[in-house]
């Protein structure tokens, strides 16, 4: 492919200007909730939106004890014309029943998912302010929530979704993180639960997390649990590095082995890649191979992407004593390319990428 290849298209606006990150991740959430029950007789009962307030919880609680919890994040974005605009909402709604699948729990219908985001959103609309580096994160959880303590699953559980504003992220140049290869610890064993978003994902990832902090580093490299080679994801985002040069250049990320967590924003990515022009692969790469394709020049760019984070750079990585730049250890071009034209998507600028977004009527900006 062609350098100009990975250009923003033409009838895309100009890369957004840094905004001070104004909304931590995960703390500024809004006045309510949609909430439904289910019960082995009497299946969902109907889901109503509330003010947002504590739960009465039984201490036997099945979820707070055997973690059969399962999440999903999702975002709802500005668009051009002033509504919201939910991006894959669809998507994340399939991904949702089949995470509740792995933990034997009971699917919540899609048009049940749609609906809350839908009411959630126009709820709390007007928290948002008109700043297109600003969205309002959707967190919808199911939880078991029978008070037993028999190992079997439960029979009663509550969906909730709540919401935050968060955001700056679209900045022009965004900064790339350090990363440290996660030797001695793993994030997804093969059969496991890797591949959906369940309650106790992240946690057994802090220990090592903070072993990168202590590092100097940012973010956590999972390598695959069986042969403690293959790179598989960066923290809680998948990744993507930018191999080979000239006419061979490619787009890549490791195939999906049930150990990587399906992100939509991974599938976007490869979408986004090919719109602009870019060669695209599931290919495996190794922490060894990542070192010797940097010094090589074979490996020019790495970055990792995700609903919470979208597209973030990886600069430098660790693994052990060993230390290298990806590149100039800059953001690179296709990174860039592929940042902009995510963020183009999600707030409704590429036209024929209509379908990933369901606006919700009811959400103009009333000034
Ligand atoms: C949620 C998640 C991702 C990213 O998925 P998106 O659908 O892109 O937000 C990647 N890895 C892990 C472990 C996750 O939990």
């Amino acid at each position: 492919m062609t350098e100009s290849a990975v250009e923003p298209e033409a009838g895309h606006a100009p890369p957004q200007p840094a905004a001070p990150t104004r909304f931590a991740f995960g703390e500024t959430f809004t006045g309510h909730m949609v909430t439904a029950a289910w019960t082995v007789d009497g299946g969902w009962e109907p889901d109503t939106l509330r003010p947002r307030a504590p739960l009465a919880m039984d201490p036997a609680m099945v979820g707070l004890h055997y973690g059969q919890v399962v999440f999903e994040g999702l975002k709802a974005h500005r668009q051009a014309d002033g509504t919201l605009g939910v991006f894959r909402p669809e998507d994340h709604a399939r991904r949702f029943q089949r995470s509740a699948r792995r933990l034997a729990m009971p699917e919540l219908p899609v048009g049940t998912f749609l609906r809350a985001a839908d009411d959630l959103v126009r709820a709390d609309a007007g928290l948002l302010p008109d700043d297109p580096a600003l969205s309002l994160y959707l967190r919808p959880v199911l939880y078991a929530s029978e008070p037993v303590l028999a190992l079997r699953p439960a029979r009663e559980y509550r969906f909730l979704m709540i919401a935050f504003l968060t955001g700056g992220f679209f900045a022009d140049r965004p900064d790339p993180v350090s990363v440290w290869v996660a030797r001695d610890q793993s994030r997804a064993a093969p059969g496991g639960t890797g591949d959906i978003k369940c309650a106790g994902n992240y946690a057994p990832g802090y220990p090592a997390q903070q072993r990168a902090a202590l590092a100097g580093c940012h973010q956590v490299i999972w390598l695959d649990a069986a042969e403690r080679h293959w790179v598989e994801e960066m923290g809680g985002m998948n990744v993507f590095f930018v191999r080979g040069t000239g006419a061979r250049r490619r787009l890549v990320t490791p195939p999906r082995t049930g150990t990587i967590l399906p992100g939509i924003t991974r599938d976007s990515v490869f979408a986004l890649g090919r719109r602009l022009g870019l060669d695209t692969a599931e290919e495996r790469l190794s922490a060894d191979e990542w070192r010797r394709a940097c010094r090589s020049g074979d490996l020019t760019e790495a970055f990792a992407c995700g609903t919470g984070a979208g597209v973030t750079p990886i600069g430098t990585v660790h693994d052990g004593d060993d230390r290298w730049d990806v590149a100039d250890g800059g953001p690179g071009r296709v990174t860039l390319a592929v940042r902009e034209a995510l963020a183009a998507a999600q707030q409704g600028r590429t036209p024929h990428l209509a379908h990933w977004i369901r606006r919700v009527p009811g959400t103009a900006r009333t000034h």
